[in-house]
């Protein structure tokens, strides 16, 4: 590609928005423009480096014995309300109504249309299993899109179905699913750690995240440092706390905490801690019946684990009305004692039922009470209550024994062993050896390619510039001419050869200042730069300088092309 053809619009503009460096260099460096919030064109260097991770993808998926495919990225809604998730996904997802007056919705993921699929077209074991993908466009109308195309509205995804009889072929085809994402992020030259991950309704070990570890990620991984643990923080198990003081005897008293609703207007007013306070979440299900969450003052509820305790239900704060009406106060004043027992069910986490004793809302508007004590006040086993780990792990907390350590991440893929949730609902089923009709077990198996861009560059960049993994670069050299006579001919001459030889190459033939053009090629990022410069050119010799190094070297100029090569074959390779 000829600089003075295309359009690498690099600036040192960078928009206030892009406050990370992924989003600031792909900016800086032409990649990518806003078109809206959450929306971005990708300019031609930006589309190259895309292309290149879709092809790594697309082959690694297709070696794996998945069969490509392309759904609609807009969707019927009925499918979507047969599943119920028309509801979960809530404004997250996108809907409108066509010139007939149906609904329909732009397609945030696949299960429904798969699942919709495969009602159609599967009819016996003999036929499973099935394992098919699509590399398309997804829209999500996120509630904060940002960090570039990190979290963008539209995005490109690998979205990935498998279709089962059983559950050992389920699991075989989801492990030649993770060991192909592992190939893939190291195709693409992203360090990646693997989490366990929430499954959804089969529970158990049924999903993985990959994630790569980086600051600037929205995701909490939390791991052991002996490596024997890692999960996202919606899924870390905690050990249960021991209690180690005795439990109060004081009667509980209540206190006067006028407009003191949240733990820090509470704790101010009695001089007490948060980890002294009693939390009492008041939730409900689908059906509007109440769930009780209870937590420490400090802790936080995690929703993802009190829905597992469900059996997958999700549940959401209770109305201000529900909640008045069910406790007798405004919200923040709720506390267990006497709510348990009209609760559907009641969760207890197991470092709120290690208290000695703490002080919890007194379910009257404007009063707390000090001194209840778990197990004496409120119950924390019996028909409707449970005593369970409820909450996000924190610093201090231990798995298994071993101290729980925190990091940021980006997660880039995700697999789930779905089981029948989508083919129960959307009746995608097979008749078995014996006729039996069943549901198919299911998988799925997403990545975002524009994800996987911005984590490369996340994870690879200097001061001046991004420093691509060559088997994502938009480029794998760059020829810089330095003058315009014989430097410009001889750049030309190379690039000639280069491309001849395979070598997906960038001339930089534009009538500008050298240090603009080194500048750029720095913060492009492109691995390899060949500078044309008049003084080695006067002794025949052409200068090379790696990316990722910082001194040149020279070439003689017949030797140039075949050398580069060479190189860009052993960054290729891994060997330099
Ligand atoms: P997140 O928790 O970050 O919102 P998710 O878990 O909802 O992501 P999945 O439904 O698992 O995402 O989608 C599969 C993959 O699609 C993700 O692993 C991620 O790489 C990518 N992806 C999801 N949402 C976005 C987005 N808004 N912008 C860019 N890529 C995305
Ligand atoms: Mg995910």
């Amino acid at each position: 590609m000829r600089y003075s053809q295309t359009l690498i619009p690099t600036t040192r503009e960078v928009p206030s928005d892009a406050e990370i460096p992924s989003h600031q260099l792909m900016i800086r460096a032409g990649l990518i423009r806003k078109i809206a919030s959450g929306m971005y064109a990708y300019l031609p260097a930006g589309m190259k480096s895309l292309r290149k991770i879709e092809e790594i993808v697309r082959e690694e998926m297709n070696r794996a014995g998945g069969c490509e495919t392309l759904m609609p990225s807009v969707h019927p809604r009925e499918l979507w309300v047969q599943t119920g998730r028309d509801e979960d996904y809530g404004e997250t997802m996108a809907r409108f109504q066509d010139r007939h007056g149906r609904w329909n919705v732009l397609s945030p993921t696949a299960e429904e249309v798969y699942a919709y699929i495969g009602s159609n077209e599967i009819s016996s074991y003999k036929q499973l299993p099935i394992n098919m993908y699509q590399i398309s466009f997804k829209f999500r109308d996120e509630f904060r899109p940002r960090f570039g195309v990190l979290r963008s509205r539209e995005f490109l995804m690998k979205d990935g179905y498998s279709y089962h009889a059983s559950p050992e072929c389920l699991h075989k085809t989801y492990m030649q699913m993770y060991e192909a994402y592992k190939q893939i992020f190291e195709r693409c030259g992203v360090p990646y750690v693997i989490l366990e991950a929430e499954a959804g309704e089969m529970g158990g070990s049924g999903s993985h995240q990959f994630t790569v570890p980086c600051e600037s990620g929205e995701d909490v991984i939390v791991y052991t440092e002996d490596g024997s643990y890692a999960a996202n923080i919606e899924k870390a198990a905690i050990d249960p706390a021991e209690a180690v003081d005795e439990k109060i005897t004081d009667a509980p008293e209540e206190v006067h905490t006028p407009n003191a609703g949240s733990i820090e207007a509470v704790c101010e007013m009695l001089g007490t801690k948060p980890e002294q306070m009693i939390k009492t979440l008041i939730h409900s299900d689908r059906e509007g019946r109440i769930i009780i969450a209870v937590v420490r003052g400090d802790h936080e509820l995690n929703e993802e684990k009190l829905s597992q305790l469900l059996g997958g239900e999700k549940t959401e704060m209770a109305s201000e009305e529900q909640i008045k009406e069910f406790t007798g106060a405004s919200v923040g004043f709720a506390g267990p004692q006497g709510l348990c027992e009209k609760a559907h069910q009641v969760f207890i986490d197991y470092s709120a039922a290690a208290m000695s004793g703490g002080a919890a809302g007194a379910n009257k508007d404007d009063f707390h009470v000090k001194n209840i004590v778990p197990g004496r006040d409120f119950p924390l086993e019996s028909e409707n209550v449970q005593t369970a780990d409820i909450r996000n792990a924190v610093e201090g907390d231990t798995h298994n024994g071993k101290k729980l350590l925190f990091r940021k991440g980006i997660e880039v893929g995700q697999v789930f062993k779905l089981g029948t949730k989508y083919s129960t609902k959307l009746e995608c089923e097979f008749l078995d050896e014996n006729g039996k009709r069943k549901p198919c077990l299911m998988g799925c198996y997403g990545i975002g390619l524009n994800r996987i861009m911005a984590s490369a560059i996340e994870t690879n960049y200097d001061e001046s510039g991004i420093k691509w993994p060559i088997s994502i670069a938009p480029f794998e050299a760059v020829i810089v001419p330095i003058g315009k006579k014989d430097e410009a001919e001889a750049g030309e001459r190379l690039y000639s050869e280069l491309k001849d030889m395979g070598v997906d190459v960038l001339l930089d033939d534009r009538n500008a200042r050298p240090g603009v053009k080194l500048n750029d090629a720095d913060l492009l990022g492109v691995p390899v730069r060949i500078t044309v410069g008049r003084k080695s050119l006067a002794e025949g010799n052409v200068e090379m300088k790696l990316r990722s190094e910082s001194e040149n070297s020279l070439i003689k100029l017949e030797e140039a092309a075949g050398k580069t090569a060479e190189i860009v074959k052993k960054l290729k390779d891994g060997t330099q």
